[in-house]
């Protein structure tokens, strides 16, 4: 195991009373995330295999201090790590420079689920909750009660051209016949037949420690693309469940239960499932916790509000306050720091203001 230095937080933290942190967090035994991507020697069947460890861990944590939210239900955390685990296999799974965003929108006790995964496989995932999350709930419980949910999967692009807009697809959380599906990995396996036309198992798992996911897929016949749409083709539609080679290891991935895929470590995993396949692996990926928020983006979204508003905010609080649902961090503008977001920074002379 490489030795690293794990640090959940880089400020120490000035109030240790503070139950913020479980005792695991700060054990230097962490292992560090990984995903490993492998091809079947000669075969049209490709997987990926993840297991987010400190980059989950963090993710709780932060969640867990967060004053304002305060920690999810262990039946939320299990959801909200699926998606984590998910997300970074969707993400290496395609040729794309940009956010690969899943969501939920549920109409359940999740107002709102969101993963996302950034090509590097630096990731963050947050969750708005609204009411009881009872005991015991699966998926339909905590965002299908109605039948109404959601899950869109969003590409978004890094270097958009002026007007591009992000791609989304966007499936229900039931299948063909309106029956609730139990699992997030059988509505996410229809969208990939959906979106892209080909045969896709997809394991999750989650708990308190680990995040992880197995994700085995067929081959395109033709061509190269990614979730975009690029390998909508005839030939791959009437290769749909028939290829043997994909259905025996789709089969045999299937068979791996969630308590293996938390435990095992890759080597494990891979050798017990596919030991009578030659089984190609790619140098393993680190994915980890990060958040792209800034105060330059929270300064947009104020802005976005209007000047009236955020005064209207100041007169009554002092200041404005933005606390980011992803990391935790609280970014705090003062009367000043608004009034300089409403005045032009531009070559124009300065408009004077009637700042109250
Ligand atoms: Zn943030």
């Amino acid at each position: 195991m490489p030795s690293l230095a794990y640090s959940p937080d880089p400020t120490p933290d000035p109030t240790p009373d503070r139950t913020r942190l479980t005792p695991r967090a700060y054990l230097p035994d962490i292992p560090v995330s990984e995903l490993h991507k492998f091809l079947f020697d000669g075969l049209p069947v490709r997987g990926i295999i993840v297991r987010l460890t400190d980059a989950w861990t963090e993710v709780l944590q932060r969640r867990q201090r967060n004053t304002s939210t305060g920690p999810w239900a262990p039946e939320v955390a299990e959801l909200m790590g699926q998606m984590a685990a998910a997300g970074a296999l969707m993400q290496s799974n395609i040729k794309f420079n940009g956010a690969l965003v899943l969501q939920i929108f549920g109409d359940g006790p999740v107002k709102v689920a969101v993963a996302e995964v950034q090509p590097d496989l630096s990731l963050r995932a947050t969750a708005k909750v609204v009411g009881e999350v009872l005991a015991g709930a699966r998926l339909p419980q905590m965002v299908n009660v109605g039948n109404q949910g959601r899950c869109a999967i969003t590409l978004d692009p890094r270097d958009k051209f002026p007007g591009q807009q992000p791609y989304q697809g966007v499936v229900p959380l039931h299948g063909d016949r309106m029956e609730k599906l139990e699992r997030l990995s059988e509505v996410l396996e229809h969208y990939m037949l959906q979106s892209e036309q080909l045969d896709t198992k997809l394991i999750l798992a989650a708990d308190e420690k680990v995040a992880a996911g197995l994700l085995i897929q067929r081959l395109p016949v033709e061509g190269e693309g990614n979730l975009a749409g690029s390998f909508v083709s005839s030939a791959n539609e009437d290769a749909i469940g028939v290829n043997e080679d994909y259905n025996r290891i789709a089969t045999l991935a299937a068979s791996l239960t969630a308590q293996e895929l938390l435990e095992l470590d890759v080597d494990t995993v891979l050798r017990r499932l596919f030991w009578e396949e030659k089984v190609l692996r790619f140098a393993p990926q680190t994915p980890r916790f990060a958040c792209s928020c800034s105060r330059d983006r929270v300064s947009s979204m104020i802005r976005s509000l209007g000047q009236q508003e955020a005064e209207d905010i100041l007169a009554e609080r002092g200041d404005i306050e933005v606390g980011c649902d992803f990391c935790g961090h609280q970014y705090r503008f003062d009367v000043v720091d608004a009034a300089r977001l409403f005045t032009s920074p531009g070559d124009q002379p300065p408009v004077p203001r009637a700042v109250q």
